[in-house]
């Protein structure tokens, strides 16, 4: 074994219930005395209930998907206007995304509580979006100092995006496996990732007001973000970026309907990853244990329902190819990723090694 593995620093607080009383205390450590509270409109009344003994000096409620940069510029100069010494961000992707595009430009401290299961809040990424291009990047000031997991906050989560979100999270464990950074530490969290999202997601739809079920997916969702922020993107977020961005297709969606089709095509070339996730679902195949929790959860499974057009289909696949990671565990080609998406497209059986 030999390779090198970058831990990033953070806090993680986890605790149902408990999110007012993690954000009042690391506030205080902080010695933060202006916070601004970043929260979509749909998630901010779950913010305002988590926040009430903090020293909030602005509430800021301006959040759309993927950072349009006009977006940015308003939360930026919100935040500049209020001179506010910390943020909190109560909410999705979305809105940790919006929380890292002030602290990229004003170095300021970042608290995420997230409510869905993204796991932006692990990863120093950030993203912004300028037209139909969405542009990526790494800057470690945008990672959040701490993270408090309160699951009891994610049981408004409608079941539909719940499922989503929870497999958005599982791809992050099954690509960081061929990732072009990956190594053993991150197949050891996305493994455990694996595991217990089989094991939360199903209770979540079976009852969403399941805590211990919302609690086990709350914590794979960290996993799976660790995994992800180290092992780098590999194919399947490769082919979800061009997807997002190019054809505004949902997020958390995209990524669960797509994830099959990258499984059945990389299985076959990485045994040993293709053990390790068999393993995690404690199935003898990969692509089995992933489409029986698929079949368990009525997960999102065309890419046709969410807007992509059958036409797209081949510019798709030439924007995807050039950002193929070298370290795939197969060779592909633009026929190859017209095939893929196709079959996404229509929502086609994948058949390992396709
Ligand atoms: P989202 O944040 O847009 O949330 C989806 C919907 O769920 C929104 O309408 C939101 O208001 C609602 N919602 C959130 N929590 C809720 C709750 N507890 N109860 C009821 N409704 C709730 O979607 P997402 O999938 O969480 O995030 C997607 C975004 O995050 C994308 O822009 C993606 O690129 C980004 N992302 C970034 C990283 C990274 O590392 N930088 C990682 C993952 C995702």
């Amino acid at each position: 074994m030999r390779f090198v593995h970058d831990t990033l620093p953070q806090r993680v607080c986890f605790g149902s219930g408990e999110a007012a009383a993690y954000l009042a205390t690391e506030i205080a450590s902080l010695e933060a005395t202006r916070v601004m509270v970043i929260a979509s409109k749909r998630e901010m009344d779950i913010a305002d209930g988590i926040t009430t003994d903090l020293p909030v000096v602005l509430r800021h409620d301006d959040v759309v998907m993927h950072v349009p940069l006009e977006v940015a510029s308003r939360a930026r100069q919100a935040a500049s206007d209020a001179d506010i010494d910390a943020i909190v961000s109560v909410g999705g992707g979305s809105t940790t995304g919006l929380a890292k595009a002030v602290a990229m430009t004003t170095g300021l401290p970042i608290l995420a509580v997230p409510t869905t299961y993204a796991g932006s809040e692990a990863t120093a990424v950030w993203g912004l979006t300028e037209g139909n291009r969405k542009t990526t990047g790494i800057d470690p000031q945008v990672l959040p100092k701490v993270v408090v997991y309160d699951a009891s906050l994610t049981l408004s989560l409608p079941v539909p995006m719940s499922v989503a979100s929870g497999l958005n999270a599982l791809a992050h464990c099954v690509d960081a496996m061929w990732g072009p950074n990956a190594d053993p530490i991150n197949a050891a969290f996305a493994a455990e990732g694996i595991r217990a999202l089989a094991e939360g997601l199903p209770r979540v739809v079976a009852d969403p007001s399941d805590l211990e079920g919302r609690e086990h997916a709350l914590y794979a969702a960290f996993l799976s973000a660790v995994a992800f922020a180290s092992a780098g993107s590999g194919l399947h977020h490769k082919i979800c970026h061009v997807l997002g961005g190019a054809y505004n297709l949902p997020h958390a969606q995209t990524h669960a309907t797509v994830l099959p089709y990258v499984l059945a095509f990389n299985g076959p070339a990485a045994p040993k990853a293709e053990r390790r996730i068999a393993a995690a679902f404690g199935t003898n195949r990969a692509i089995d244990g992933l489409q029986d929790l698929r079949r368990e959860l009525r997960a999102p499974h065309a890419l046709r329902d969410y807007g992509f057009t059958e036409d797209a289909i081949p510019a798709a696949a030439d924007a995807i190819l050039p950002a193929v990671p070298p370290s795939n565990p197969r060779p592909v080609t633009a026929a190859d990723l017209r095939r893929l998406l196709r079959a996404a497209w229509a929502g086609d059986d994948p058949k390992p090694g396709f």
